[in-house]
């Protein structure tokens, strides 16, 4: 019973709800256009001479418990029923009108609703499928053996199965564009999502600025793709920070942080790009520039922050950084050339501060 239950219900993750909203809109797509087909049947039958009109009638209220199920039941319920119907409708018609009325091509949307199921087991799929093949084959077979209760006029089979033909093209090709187009939509709510991830892994929440990954990122893809062009990189740091935070407070120094990222970004004018190297360390890519172009740039850098003046509460006060500048040699692994920039900053540090190091 408890087998019955759970393949009845159909576990789905539990953030995707109990029946996806793709599923949802193909499964009330799929019969309103079941229901309007039922609709033209029924004022179609008196006029094949068929005096079976009612049986729309049942399908079509049939088809509005399958529209109920969409909105109150489970994925795998809401399938079962649209086979009840579905299978019902096409064993119905061949019985009575014969294969050649064309109706046994509905099943294909059988199919086509066990696939998409997404969510769905592998093996539930299959047993769906050999069902759905069976089912056919056994209808064909008592097709050829036991002939139809009402022998149709051609013409009315060919009005009958044009119809038929019509309803099942369009549904299929309704289903289908809902499937195709949620499809889509998932991959590019991935691609978004997966591009907002990667600007956030790669971005420093306290300036915005990148930070160390996406910097070294960011060089490595220059160089790539511009491999004959020199480049030169700088490491700054802020002189004596750990008094601005001990005199002024941390948030203060935070301060200090995000201001000095904004002249960065007024001083920059695309001439080079900064990143939060960590704590207050800051790294500089210049593109194009040797190291004389570089130092020049920075040494205004340099100037720039010693004049910058800071206000947090009723503090005024001024910082300075110390920079090392190193050049591309086309030969060293990027490690090593961010790692002379750093020994020259440590030589400017040792040197007395507040000064450029190329
Ligand atoms: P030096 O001139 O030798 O670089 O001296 P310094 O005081 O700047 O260097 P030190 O390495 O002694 O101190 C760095 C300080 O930077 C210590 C740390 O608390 C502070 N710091 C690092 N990251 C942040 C941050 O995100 N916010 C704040 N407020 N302070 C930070
Ligand atoms: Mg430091
Ligand atoms: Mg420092």
């Amino acid at each position: 019973m408890k087998f019955f239950l759970d393949f009845l219900h159909q576990k789905v993750p539990r953030d995707r709800g109990e029946i996806p909203p793709y599923y949802r809109r193909a499964l009330t797509a799929s019969e309103i256009l079941q229901a309007v087909y039922f609709l033209v049947c029924f004022f179609l039958y008196p006029l094949i001479n068929s005096r079976w009109e009612w049986i729309p009638i049942l399908f079509i209220a049939a088809t509005g418990v399958c529209l109920w199920a969409v909105k109150t039941q489970k994925t795998r319920t809401n399938l079962i029923l649209y086979a009840l119907v579905c299978g019902g409708w096409v064993f119905w018609n061949v019985r009575h009108f014969g294969w050649s009325s064309g109706v046994q091509h509905f099943l294909t949307l059988m199919l086509v609703f066990v696939f998409f199921n997404v969510y769905d087991r592998p093996l539930y799929k299959i047993i769906w499928f050999v069902a759905i093949l069976s089912f056919r084959i056994l209808l064909f077979s008592i097709s050829q053996h036991v002939p139809a209760m009402y022998k149709m006029e051609a013409d009315a089979n060919t009005v009958y199965q044009t119809v038929n033909t019509v309803a099942f093209f369009l549904m299929l090709a309704v289903m289908c564009v809902i499937f195709s187009t949620s499809i889509q939509d998932t991959e590019r709510e991935l691609r978004l999502k997966n591009q907002t991830l990667h600007k956030e892994a790669g971005t420093d929440p306290l300036t915005g600025l990148p930070n160390r990954r996406a910097m070294i990122e960011q060089i490595e893809q220059h160089f790539k793709e511009n491999s004959d062009q020199p480049f030169s990189v700088a490491i700054a740091d802020i002189d004596f920070f750990k008094t601005v935070n001990d005199t002024y407070g941390h948030n203060c120094g935070d301060y200090t942080l995000v201001k000095l990222t904004e002249l960065f970004k007024e001083h920059a004018m695309g001439r080079y790009s900064a990143c939060r190297w960590g704590g207050e360390e800051f790294c500089f890519f210049m593109p194009g520039m040797n190291i004389d172009e570089a130092g020049t740039v920075m040494n205004d850098l340099c100037f720039a922050v010693e004049k910058m003046e800071l206000e947090y509460e009723e503090h005024q006060f001024s910082i300075t950084i110390t920079i090392g500048v190193e050049e591309y040699d086309f030969n060293s692994p990027l490690e090593d050339l961010l790692d002379s920039a750093d020994e020259k900053l440590y030589m400017g540090k040792n040197a007395g501060r507040n000064r450029v190091v190329v």
